[in-house]
């Protein structure tokens, strides 16, 4: 019996979401009174057995060429093996979209209960009951498992990043590794951007902005403070901005520390998307804006004259 935390990554380095994967398989593991383990597939590109001091004692690292980049059918099978072979009983993952895609097979193959946006540590006073996620973050539900293999996804932002343990030993794994059913036979990343899934700051632009000619007030500020940028969907939708950048219900699901809105009303479609961030701050003109109750911190004003002095505080700040 243990727990297995699955470190994802992109282009062999780990991803920051997984360190709060890890603390919270470590405390899991605590409470249960087992060990708490970590699976890397693929190349890794940096030293994993640092990844202890998250509180794992083990890693089990299945170094395959195809395991580089995802396939879900291919990870699913591999994992799969892994939970076997490692007799995991709770497997965990963070809550991003390749979770999504491996989850749910992972789920089907191992008749394992999956609780799909996790946001607590598991009551095991009587049974095991999850606080998840539901309606698009407006409401919780407490969730019983009990079948013998559980998958808990951990919503980004949710658990604390504790630094509790030493180095992990690094064992190399020898499963199957299937062949893909589908190639890649390219991948054009965009060029000199953050990746808006993985940003920790993330400055957007609603139709407050008026047009594509007034980004630079989000620009700037991303710029300054070392952000990505995002839009609503009435933006992309506008081609104002690109659709990569559209968060919400429809767009892309972020939890970053700071999510700072410009011109955005905060529809509950656009909420939908960004209400697991640490910090929300709005602007916006209009005092009765949906968007000021989600805010942490709320300014009131005319974005293009509140932004350019912002943006120069940030500048005069950052030197
Ligand atoms: C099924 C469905 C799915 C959807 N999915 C998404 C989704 O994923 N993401 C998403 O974003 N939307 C989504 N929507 C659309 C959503 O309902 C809203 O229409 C959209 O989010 C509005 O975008 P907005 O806030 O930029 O624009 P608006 O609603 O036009 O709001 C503009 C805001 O800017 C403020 N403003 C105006 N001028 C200024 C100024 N000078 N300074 C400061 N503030 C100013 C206004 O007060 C207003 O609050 C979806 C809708 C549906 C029906």
């Amino acid at each position: 019996m243990s727990v297995l935390v699955f470190i994802d990554q992109a282009d062999g380095h780990v991803k920051k979401t997984v360190f709060e994967a890890l603390s919270y398989g470590a405390a899991l593991a605590a409470k249960l009174g087992t060990t708490a383990e970590g699976l890397f597939l693929g190349k890794a590109a940096e030293e994993l057995g640092a990844l202890g001091k998250y509180g794992i004692s083990k890693i089990h690292h299945v170094d395959n060429e195809t395991l580089n980049h995802l396939d879900a059918q291919v990870f699913t099978a591999v994992i799969a093996q892994a939970v076997s072979s490692t007799n995991a009983t709770v497997v965990v993952f963070s809550n991003n979209l390749n979770a999504k895609a491996i989850a749910p097979r992972l789920s089907a193959r191992l008749k394992a209960g999956l609780i799909a946006g996790a946001v607590a540590l598991p009551d095991t006073s009587s049974g095991f009951n999850v606080k998840k996620n539901v309606f698009s973050g407006k409401a919780f539900a407490n969730v019983a498992v009990d079948t013998p293999v559980k998958i808990i996804s951990l919503n980004p932002n949710s658990f604390q990043v504790t630094e509790s343990g030493g180095t992990a030993e690094v064992v190399a794994l020898n499963l199957d590794v299937p062949a893909p059913k589908v190639k890649v036979t390219s991948v054009n990343k965009v060029k000199g951007e953050i990746p808006l899934s993985e940003a920790e700051l993330v400055i957007s632009g609603g139709r407050g902005l008026k047009g594509p000619e007034n980004w630079h007030l989000v620009e700037d500020l991303a710029k300054a403070l070392g952000a990505a940028t995002a839009c609503s969907r009435a933006v992309a939708d506008a081609h104002w901005r690109p659709h990569h950048e559209h968060v919400g219900q429809t767009g892309l699901a972020i939890a970053p520390n700071l999510y700072f809105a410009i011109g955005i009303s905060g529809a509950i479609q656009h909420l939908a998307g960004v209400n697991r961030s640490k910090v929300i701050v709005v602007v916006n003109k209009d005092p009765e804006a949906p968007f000021f109750k989600a805010a942490d911190y709320g300014i009131v004003g005319d974005a293009f004259e509140v932004m350019p002095k912002i943006i120069e505080a940030v500048k005069k700040i950052k030197g």
